[in-house]
């Protein structure tokens, strides 16, 4: 990635307020209240949970066993440090062609590497390194559009049927944001949801315990559950609904390359574009292909000239 490319990544993960704690970036979603205390967020919060760690000496004892005129046994001690999942990918990507000897492509040119790769759609490799990120202050309607990519990618998302309406929290679209009435109306219209919501699931839970006097503790979680899958019928698109996304590099790529274009619905592309900031400071070099872009309404966009890799 080139200085400058990297300098306005690293810009506008600072000013969306990121942070690196112990080697992890995160961009959290502070949490705003209507008059009546609805809580509501009005940007996606994106923390990534976990990252690869790769154990290079531990291919000691294999470049060992060949010839020692091949040079692979100092295939381990390259002083340039990568990136854990950098160098998954690239030790994955030498052993097809065993390049642990004296003319392999060392850590310092790992770019250049990653390069010859992406520019070519050999993808595969980077399909060893995985990422996972808590994503919250997104909405039903973005995660919908979310879970669409299949591919490399694992989802654990809050059950509207077993949390309560004590967890219940919305998300404002960007576009009401800076426009007071629709402002105000997105509050009312949470209120009213969440008041509705809590409505609706007490009459319902009434009348389920009038039909069953002596409840055992199974079959409670059964009555709650029956009710707020009943309940959550009214709940709107703009409720909040959290998950745990884990994506191979090659998946994460995608959706960013999908997500993060100017063409993207702006709730999703404001989610991948913190995604992509998240995953270049972890590694520079994986997504050290891809340019930020302010857009004219002040967002921005993530472009590459090796899609689909
Ligand atoms: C701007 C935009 C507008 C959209 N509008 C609509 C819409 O109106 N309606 C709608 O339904 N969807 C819409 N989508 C969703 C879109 O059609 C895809 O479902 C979504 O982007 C997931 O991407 P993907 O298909 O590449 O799947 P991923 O799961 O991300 O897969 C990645 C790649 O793996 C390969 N792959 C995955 N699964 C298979 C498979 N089963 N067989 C063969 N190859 C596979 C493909 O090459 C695929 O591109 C839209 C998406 C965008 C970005």
């Amino acid at each position: 990635m080139e200085t400058s490319e990297r300098g306005r990544a690293s810009e506008l993960f600072e000013e969306l307020g990121g942070i690196v704690s112990d080697g992890f970036p995160a961009i959290h979603s502070p949490v705003h209240r209507t008059g009546a205390g609805t809580a509501y967020l009005k940007v996606p919060g994106v923390v990534m949970l976990a990252k690869p760690r790769t154990n290079v000496a531990g291919l000691g004892g294999f470049l060992e066993g060949f010839d020692p005129s091949s040079g692979f046994p100092a295939y381990v001690d390259d002083p340039t440090k990568l990136p854990d999942s950098s160098q998954l990918c690239k030790t994955s990507g030498q052993l097809c062609y065993m390049s642990f000897g004296y003319r392999r492509t060392t850590n310092e040119n790992a770019a250049a590497y990653f390069e010859r790769l992406t520019s070519a759609g050999h993808g595969s490799v980077l399909e060893h390194a995985s990422f996972s990120f808590l994503l919250y202050g997104i909405s039903r309607s973005v995660t919908h559009e979310l879970v669409r990519h299949r591919a490399g990618v694992g989802i654990s998302q809050v059950s509207q049927r077993y949390v309560s309406g004590a967890v219940l929290r919305f998300v404002e679209r960007p576009e009401y944001q800076n426009d007071p009435e629709l402002h105000a109306v997105f509050e009312e219209r949470a209120d009213r949801a969440a008041a509705e919501y809590e409505a609706m699931a007490d009459r319902l839970l009434e009348r389920q315990e009038k039909g069953a006097a002596f409840l055992d503790a199974e079959y409670r979680t059964d009555a709650r559950k029956k009710v707020q899958q009943t309940a959550r019928s009214l709940l709107p698109n703009e409720t909040e609904a959290p998950m745990v996304f884990t994506g191979n590099v090659r998946a994460l790529r995608h959706v960013i390359e999908m997500r993060a274009d100017e063409h993207a619905e702006s709730e999703i592309r404001n989610l991948a574009v913190r995604l992509f900031l998240c995953l270049v400071t972890a590694d520079p070099i994986l997504f050290g292909d891809y340019q930020l872009q302010a857009l004219s309404d002040g967002t921005h966009k993530v472009t590459t000239k090796y899609r689909k890799a």
